[in-house]
């Protein structure tokens, strides 16, 4: 089965006419290499004689159907809809609110928040590549800010306890055109905590720019730690432009980020930057995510909006 490039709403439903359509999709790369059983790990499998793309584990007869074990299981609206989601999500540059999404789609506002939050929660990048200085051909930055409703265009750290505090890397050519870019809530600035990105994201021995805050002193030895406070003020450096960027997009679509979910908020902000060199597998790899992804229970959300 070709893997959907489609970039137009025109395309997107001429290629996924019904709900069977979707599973159709979601089965055959869910099980492209091979059928492996949750319960009882055999790889063998029949065909369900009722249930369209079902598998029946030649072992213990359980059935596994397409969505069982993705982000589509359980869901209380069609599947199609939430192909929709998923590709306006993940095409368009400006994703929408969960409000927008249920006026649009006529779906209720809770199920469309929770559905595209256990996307985003989904394209966790754990398993990408980590970031380094390509052979001489990247330039890394790691930055810290906050993002609060009453910014008053302050820059710098602030100790305010109501603002959500994140660290940030960016990879970006040497023309500043950016590459990828990784973000994860903080605590507080201390070394420890700034730690973590470098830890999750980035290659050691890296050459890492910062503004020469004290909290990165820890990272010394580990990576090529360079200040360059003037540098990173500039409009154009690239991690200034990328924390404009998701300031005023979440300030433009989302009006209250809670401390609880501006981690999924960076991780969809993240995937589309990350994402945007491939931008006609898109809606494909992100699908992929949610297969890989395993449905969690709904009491472990934080306080659903
Ligand atoms: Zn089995």
């Amino acid at each position: 089965m070709d893997i959907f490039k489609g970039m137009s709403l025109f395309q997107f439903q001429e290629r996924f006419k019904t709900d069977n359509d979707c599973r159709e999709y979601l089965a055959y790369y869910k099980w492209k290499e091979g059928f492996t059983c949750t319960k009882c790990s055999h790889n063998d499998a029949w065909n369900s004689p009722s249930e369209p793309f079902t598998k029946i584990c030649k072992h213990c007869l359980r059935p596994h159907s397409a969505t069982a074990h993705t982000i589509f299981h359980n869901i209380k609206f069609p599947l199609r809809t939430a192909f929709h989601i998923v590709f306006e999500m993940a095409t368009t540059t400006k994703s929408l609110s969960a409000l927008q999404m249920a006026r649009k789609y006529d779906i209720n506002r809770k199920t469309a928040w929770l559905f595209m939050r256990k996307y985003r929660e989904s394209l966790k990048s754990s398993g990408d590549y980590p970031v380094d200085n390509d052979g001489g051909d990247s330039v890394v930055y790691v930055d810290e800010f906050v993002v609060g409703e009453y910014e008053g265009g302050k820059t710098g750290r602030s100790n305010d306890a109501k603002k959500r505090k994140i660290v940030m890397v960016v990879e970006a050519t040497k023309r500043n055109g950016i590459k990828r870019v990784y973000g994860l809530k903080i605590k507080n600035y201390s070394g420890k905590e700034l730690r973590r990105i470098f830890d999750k994201h980035i290659a050691l021995g890296t050459e890492v720019i910062t503004d020469g805050w004290k909290g990165y002193n820890r990272m010394d030895g580990d990576y090529d730690m360079i200040e360059d406070k003037s540098g990173m003020k500039k409009n154009n450096n690239p991690m200034n432009r990328m924390i404009q960027q998701f300031k005023s997009w979440i300030r433009g679509v989302y009006h209250k980020s809670s401390h609880e979910h501006i981690e999924s908020y960076l991780n969809e902000f993240c995937f589309r930057i990350n994402r945007s060199q491939w931008k006609e597998t898109h809606f494909h790899s992100a699908i992929l995510k949610g297969i890989a992804h395993q449905p969690f229970p709904k009491k472990l959300i934080p306080c659903a909006v």
